[in-house]
């Protein structure tokens, strides 16, 4: 019997990846997918059907917002059944973003969705472009025993494959712009690929779902020495808000004068939900084991363990957006949905 060709959905948001340099002003604006696959003719050697779906206008990623987070979820969802993964062309700068809400969105996920992009365009003589979408297709279509290896949301970066809720930017400059601290490697891609099977989710059995709801109704807020709290009160002040990532020292430490931890307080007792993730970019939130944490543990602050911030704000928005009891968040908060946290 003849063995089916893969099928691959290449989804284009934009980014560098797909970007010219502008004759006149030299400004990078982004050009068309064909115009990218054109620069990739390795990619027929596959053998595979490689379809496209590009978003009109692309973006540059730091123009991505939530209402695009469920376009994208969407269609991974509608084409869901024609494809045996998706690799999603997304600027690099709010990669980390999207790869976390789409891993909440695309619950019981038995498909790769891969997301990539490049630090120099794909038109330019040394570009990263041309291996990262390379390999990315290659992992969402590689499989084992009928299923898919990785059917997980990952970012694909120069040679590593990641756990997407997991990863960060840490590199303007690099080629090796992602890490992820506290989860390791999903794979490596060297002369082999290799997987890394202990650490990759298992294919749900459960019928995919896609959520198509989120709840901006949540701050950032980072601490540093001298943060006023007049600062901390108008912020939790905003109308509607209903929840508050708060990046502390360390393992979840904050300062201990009253002035400080009254408004934190007074927003608890609001029903705002506060959620502790540490500045460090490893490592995890335990509070209550320095003096500078118990405090927080006992207004009702909840710990983010080692989530990421890009985690914590795409978790929030997912289970405001599904219109949980507030406990019932709290609760969810610090459990592992999407293996995005340790527990
Ligand atoms: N500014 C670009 C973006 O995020 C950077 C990149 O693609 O790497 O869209």
């Amino acid at each position: 019997m003849k063995k089916e060709k893969a099928k691959v959905l290449l989804i284009y948001t934009g980014g560098t990846v797909g970007m010219v340099q502008d004759e006149k002003t030299g400004v990078l604006k982004p050009f068309s997918l064909d115009s990218i696959i054109n620069y990739i003719p390795e990619l027929s050697r596959f053998g595979f059907r490689i379809d496209g779906y590009s978003f009109n206008p692309p973006i540059d990623s730091s123009n991505m917002k939530p209402e695009i987070w469920i376009q994208l979820a969407d269609i991974i969802g509608k084409n869901y059944n024609n494809y045996d993964g998706f690799v999603v062309l997304h600027g690099s700068d709010t990669m980390a973003y999207t790869a976390s809400a789409l891993s909440f969105l695309l619950e019981n996920l038995g498909k790769p969705v891969i997301l990539t992009g490049s630090q120099l365009p794909v038109n330019v003589l040394r570009s990263d472009a041309q291996e990262n979408i390379i390999v990315s297709i290659e992992i969402a279509a590689a499989k084992q025993n009928a299923k898919a290896k990785v059917p997980e949301v990952c970012v694909y970066f120069e040679n590593h494959l990641y756990r997407g809720n997991r990863t960060y930017k840490h590199n303007a400059e690099n080629f090796d712009a992602f890490n992820s601290s506290n989860y390791p490697e999903l794979a490596t891609a060297g002369v082999h690929i290799k997987y890394n099977n202990g650490v990759i989710a298992k294919s749900s059995a459960k019928k995919l779902v896609v959520h198509q709801s989120l709840d901006t109704n949540i701050a950032i807020v980072k601490l540093f020495p001298g943060t006023n709290p007049a600062l901390l009160e108008s912020i939790f002040n905003t109308k509607g808000l209903k929840a508050v990532v708060l990046e502390t020292y360390g393992t979840g430490n904050a300062p201990t004068d009253k002035a400080f931890l009254k408004p934190l307080e007074k927003a608890a007792k609001k029903g705002i939900i506060l959620l502790n993730v540490t500045q460090c970019r490893a490592g995890a939130v335990q509070q209550g084991r320095y003096e500078t944490s118990a405090e927080l543990k006992s207004i009702g602050i909840i710990s983010g363990a080692d989530m990421t911030t890009e985690t914590a704000v795409a978790k929030l928005m997912f289970l405001l957006g599904e219109n949980y009891p507030v406990a019932s968040i709290k609760k969810l908060l610090q459990q592992s949905l999407r293996g995005e946290l340790t527990v």
